[in-house]
């Protein structure tokens, strides 16, 4: 057997220990005779499964009582949808694009109501964050949204946007569990699990009770109400059985790293050297603006575009794989989330400084 150094930016890395678990459990769960794949989501010991989850995602997260965590099937896209239908009471949403996550949530948003796009960084090709602290936040407004990390740009928001008291709604989809986070600044905090958590197909959403509501949107499907999700604890139909039993093992596994403060800790220690690494270096340079930088997501480029095909190809055949940039911007990209090594993360720069030398 031989791994490479992945850095998708998803779906992307597990920790080896989830998936060697897994694999052991593969034939026979725990005595069952069976796969988790294969057993009844209403069994027993699936319910032991998705309850365990849910209380180490909860600790982990520290997500207070009156919040709701569900676990919910059509990834982050569904959530576009899903944001508005159940929040938009009075049609009115503010939306603050920074990236193409965001603007596809608020285009998706403006189909059910009026949503504002109140600030972009869309200027300067996604690369910062605006100051939003005080932005023309709509007085009607049902909620404020954002994406909290750019995957695609590598930005995040250090500070979240003052929303003079208007609910905040974040997707965190590759930032989730990467550092603490405060929930109780959140309405509705979503991610789509393939960046940092597990295998996709499972989008964690949580979500402040007295936002869950049956006072959705005309026409909003059964499936996408938050109420309907809540009351059946994300059993209202066959959940992402497998998926979620997988995320439940990587709960467990930053439980042993040391929880969100430790996982905040080697995501700095990891993003460092590579920060540090492109600050010195004469070839490859960062394209983000420096106090926006993401802990998960490291675009970076040379200023040819030879070089930059020339080091995909090299760093694949040494074993670094999926560094080629989103389709969207070109260059490189490098995605560390918590499973990625900080091995990992020395290897590629070795062999960045090796590839800087040798192309001179
Ligand atoms: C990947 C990603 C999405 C899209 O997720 P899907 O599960 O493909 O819908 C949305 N937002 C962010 C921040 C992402 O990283």
């Amino acid at each position: 057997m031989s791994r490479v150094y992945n850095f998708s930016a998803g779906p992307a890395v597990l920790p080896e220990e989830v998936l060697r678990e897994a694999a052991d459990e593969m034939m026979d769960y725990r005595g069952c005779g069976m796969s988790v794949m294969e057993m009844s989501h209403r069994s027993k010991v699936y319910d032991e499964i998705i309850k365990t989850a849910e209380a180490d995602f909860r600790s982990l997260l520290g997500v207070p009582d009156n919040y709701k965590v569900l676990f919910l099937q059509g990834g982050a896209h569904l959530q576009f949808a899903a944001i508005p239908m159940n929040l938009m009471k009075n049609k009115v949403a503010d939306y603050i694009v920074t990236g193409q996550w965001a603007k596809k949530a608020w285009k998706e948003a403006s189909l059910y109501g009026t949503a504002n796009k109140i600030a972009s960084s869309e200027d300067k090709m996604f690369s910062y964050i605006p100051d939003c602290s005080d932005l023309p936040i709509s007085p009607d407004a049902d909620y404020v949204y954002i994406c909290e990390n750019n995957t695609i740009y590598g930005t995040k928001f250090k500070t979240l946007p003052n929303t003079k008291g208007k609910t905040l709604v974040s997707d965190v989809s590759s930032c989730f569990l990467s550092e603490p986070m405060d929930v109780t600044k959140y309405g509705l905090v979503y991610g789509g699990v393939q960046k940092n958590i597990g295998p996709a197909g499972v989008v964690i959403v949580v979500v402040r009770e007295d936002l869950i509501t049956d006072d959705c949107l005309p026409g909003t499907p059964t499936i996408m109400k938050y109420k309907t999700q809540a009351d059946a604890d994300s059993l209202y139909n066959t959940p992402p059985c497998y998926g979620i039993y997988i995320c439940g093992k990587v709960f467990k596994w930053i439980q042993k790293m040391g929880g969100l403060d430790a996982m905040k800790q080697i995501n700095e220690e990891k993003a460092k050297v590579l920060y540090d690494f492109l600050d010195e270096s004469s070839m490859f340079k960062g394209t983000v603006r420096r106090e926006d930088r993401s802990l998960m997501n490291v675009p970076f480029i040379t200023d040819s575009e030879e070089l930059n095909a020339k080091f995909i190809a090299e760093s694949k055949a040494a074993g670094f794989e999926n560094l080629k940039g989103h389709r969207s911007v070109g260059g490189m990209r490098a995605s560390i989330y918590n499973a990625m090594p900080i091995e990992g993360v020395k290897a590629l720069v070795d062999f960045m400084k090796k590839f800087e030398l040798e192309n001179k």
